[in-house]
């Protein structure tokens, strides 16, 4: 399999996905239909697609690195307990970028909005 049909089957796989997975998760769902494919490829893939602003690497969550197809912009909602990242689809709110200016050194061309809480699922467990 050449190099762009390689990011091109990482790029549909993440598309399929709403719940921001990692690059081990990608690679465990590609490897099922090509057994060739390995992890190197699918992280290294993943990284030049969010460097080419085709998709986002989640800068907030800790440990490995998170990836999000939805390049708008848009909240997330991180579960303290399982670590899982929701998307929030409120609305998104423009002003404070304005709001922001009037306190920094510069011009705000942009925020991210992070929700930490427990997941309905952790809540249960516990
Ligand atoms: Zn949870
Ligand atoms: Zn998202």
């Amino acid at each position: 399999m050449n190099y762009s049909r390689q990011r091109e089957e990482v790029m549909d796989q993440l598309k399929l996905h709403h719940d921001h997975p990692t690059a081990d998760i990608i690679f465990a769902e590609l490897r099922e239909r090509d057994p060739n494919i390995s992890l190197a490829t699918v992280y290294r893939n993943l990284k030049l697609l969010s460097e080419h602003g085709a998709i986002k690497k989640l800068t907030f969550v800790s440990g490995a690195d998170h990836f999000d197809p939805n390049t708008e912009l848009h909240y997330h909602f991180v579960c303290n307990e399982c670590g899982r990242v929701f998307d929030v689809p409120m609305k998104v709110a423009e002003h404070l970028d304005q709001d922001a200016e009037a306190f920094v050194p510069g011009e705000v061309t942009g925020h991210e909005l992070v929700f930490y809480g427990v997941c309905d699922e952790c809540a249960r467990k516990s």
